[in-house]
């Protein structure tokens, strides 16, 4: 495999050029989110304003993005995020990164601002900037379908929505226009808004080049009925269809994470109630075997009657138990407004709901709202606030900043009530349900993101914990060994994030491990990788990043659980009584990570994973 090609925009100068990555960097990083975090570090982005034009950001490819590898259909978006100030970083699936591949670059650097909105359009070996003033104030779905009668059915196109624009601090990039993927955490349409690079356009017909075709081919043959098979149920009721076990594990947030169960309402919010009555097709992104997405009719809100992309399993939580509404069209309709909109669900959900607990308690009121009341479960309510935050309108402009902003003006009981990690609202997995994430969450990278470890799967059997050489005893609620199956767990999701792969491949167990995975990577590129070298790549990955944070000041006292998830006995359901302890699993965890006491990664760490320099 040779070097790679990424092209480096500056918006200020209108200039574009190629910049060539070593085979040898890329080796060293892979590719995705790793190798973004070394361009990233060694330019010393994190010095960066979030918001102004030294911020860069990039889109890169996974290492196997577009090849035949199953699931290969991801690309990372990184910069440093304007919501946490730290490490940003998301990824977005469907079609996008497939396309790039074949316009012969890996990813694309964008650095500067614009004066006036641009949008970026990317074709074989060329790019060019082009005038955007006519896509600026566009929804998403409207912004896709104009760029795509301009430039071809077959191009694809990321782009950001009014809240992007508005510099929203919960605002994502978003792909595939109502059929949407979303690169929703951390802020990142923001950033791009800051730039007024409204959408990045790419077509390709390159041919994606693939050292061993037939090996792959035969790997590939064997694992996907594997996969289907094991994934059946994601086939079928998409995410949300496990909305009904996390509700008996106790692992679903319920009224902003203060209750235990709520059996009924996920019922009635699931995906196999998705299935009975708003189910419209089943959707794949690109490779995929599994075919997750689901299509959905809209029953409520200003766009009725129309089909877009149904809400995953989080979204079905956060703006479902989360709210207590059991009104599964409300959550329909709150998810294709934040596609639209171009906002992170999760975050959306989660600001909301914070909201909703102040209200109750008084120290939000009518003169605050504009005249609103805003109750647990009202769904009317729900989608007005989607839109003003989208809008960054009235009310919504106070909540659009996120929740940690929010609660620190208002102060007092409002932060306990405010469930964040270094900033990042929590994903819909409750650590308390099992002690794993609580280190994960602790410690993830981007804050509160429970994609870093999927350490519920990982205690759940879904993923088989052998393949990485983990065969301890542990239980759900308990504190041994947990650390470690966090630490292995990160180091593995961090290779998902540079390869470009979906992480519910691991949903095919053993089979999915890695040397599997690392055969995959011979094949694709020739070179001669094991599972303990991809496994070691994941592990300086993630401590790339957190030296990227540490840079910022990040050490032990921000790995921590927010009171409500760290103290807070939800006293029913099965997570009843569990507390995470926390300082005794980051013990064990920065002993495995060979971090400092403080945990900032040691020089012998740094040594040994070829990042001293
Ligand atoms: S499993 Fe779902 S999210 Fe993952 S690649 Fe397939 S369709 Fe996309």
């Amino acid at each position: 495999m040779a070097s790679a090609k990424v092209l480096e925009v500056d918006l200020n100068s209108r200039s574009i050029c190629t910049r060539e990555i070593s085979e040898e960097l890329q080796m060293k990083h892979l590719g995705g989110s790793g190798l973004a975090a070394r361009l990233l570090y060694d330019e010393g982005a994190y010095k960066a304003d979030p918001l102004g034009p030294d911020n860069a950001l990039i889109f890169m490819n996974g290492l196997l993005t577009g090849t035949p590898v199953p699931c290969a259909c991801k690309t990372s978006i990184c910069a440093k995020s304007p919501l946490t100030g730290i490490w940003g970083e998301a990824t977005m699936g469907g079609f996008f990164g497939a396309e790039l591949k074949k316009t012969g670059y890996e990813g694309i650097i964008i650095h500067g601002s614009a004066k006036a909105p641009l949008y970026l359009l990317v074709e074989d070996d060329r790019a060019e900037l082009k005038d955007a003033s006519d896509l600026w104030g566009l929804d998403v779905y409207e912004t896709c379908d104009r760029l795509c009668k301009r430039h071809g059915d077959k191009c694809q196109v990321a782009c950001i929505g009014p809240a992007g624009e508005r510099k929203v601090l919960i605002s994502g990039i978003m792909t595939g226009g109502n059929q949407t993927r979303a690169a929703g955490r951390t802020g990142l349409g923001a950033v791009m808004g800051s730039k007024r690079l409204k959408a990045v356009v790419v077509r390709g017909t390159l041919q994606v080049p693939i050292k061993d075709r037939e090996k792959l081919s035969a790997s590939i043959r064997e694992f996907t009925p594997i996969v289907r098979t094991n994934a059946k149920g994601l086939t079928d009721f998409g995410t949300a269809g496990g909305l009904m076990g996390v509700e008996a594990n106790g692992d679903l947030s319920i009224r902003n994470w203060s209750l235990g169960s709520w059996e009924e309402g996920a019922a009635k919010t699931c995906g196999q109630k998705i299935a009975e009555t708003v189910f419209v097709s089943h959707y794949g992104c690109f490779a995929c075997p599994i075919r997750c997405g689901k299509d959905v009719r809209l029953e409520v809100g200003p766009h009725t009657g129309t089909v877009c992309h149904g809400p995953e399993y989080e979204t079905c939580d956060g703006f479902g138990a989360n709210l207590l509404n059991e009104d599964l069209n409300v959550i329909c309709a709150a998810n294709d407004l934040c596609n639209r909109l171009g906002l992170d669900t999760i975050s959306t959900a989660g600001v909301i709901g914070w909201a909703m607990e102040c209200y109750e308690n008084g120290l939000i009121t009518k003169e605050d709202t504009g005249g609103m009341e805003i109750h647990w479960g009202d769904g009317e309510v729900i989608l007005k606030l989607v839109e003003l935050i989208g809008h960054d309108a009235g009310f919504g402009a106070f909540l659009s900043q996120g929740v940690r902003r929010a609660s620190s003006q208002l102060g007092g009981l409002a932060k306990e009530f405010a469930v964040e990690t270094k900033g990042l609202e929590y994903a819909y997995h409750d650590p308390r349900a099992f002690t794993s994430m609580a280190v994960n969450y602790a410690t993830a990278n981007r804050g509160a993101c429970h994609l870093e470890a999927l350490g519920y799967f990982a205690e759940q059997g879904v993923f088989t914990l052998s393949t990485l050489g983990f065969d301890k005893p542990f239980e759900r609620h308990g504190v041994e060994n947990k650390a470690e199956i966090a630490y292995l767990m990160q180091n593995f999701m961090e290779t998902f994030n540079n390869l470009g792969l979906c992480k519910f491949l691991i949903r095919a167990k053993d089979a999915a491990g890695p040397n599997v995975i690392a055969g995959w990577i011979t094949s694709v590129t020739g070179w001669e990788i094991s599972g303990d070298d991809l496994m070691k790549a994941g592990e300086r990955n993630f401590n790339l990043k957190r030296m990227y944070n540490y840079m910022l000041g990040i050490t032990r006292k921000d790995d921590v659980l927010p009171p409500r998830l760290g103290v807070h006995d939800k006293k029913t359901g099965a997570a009843a009584g569990s507390i995470p302890h926390l300082g005794r699993m980051l013990v064990d965890y920065y002993a495995l990570r060979g971090w400092t006491a403080e945990g900032v990664p040691s020089q012998g760490k740094l040594e040994e994973l070829g990042l001293s320099e």
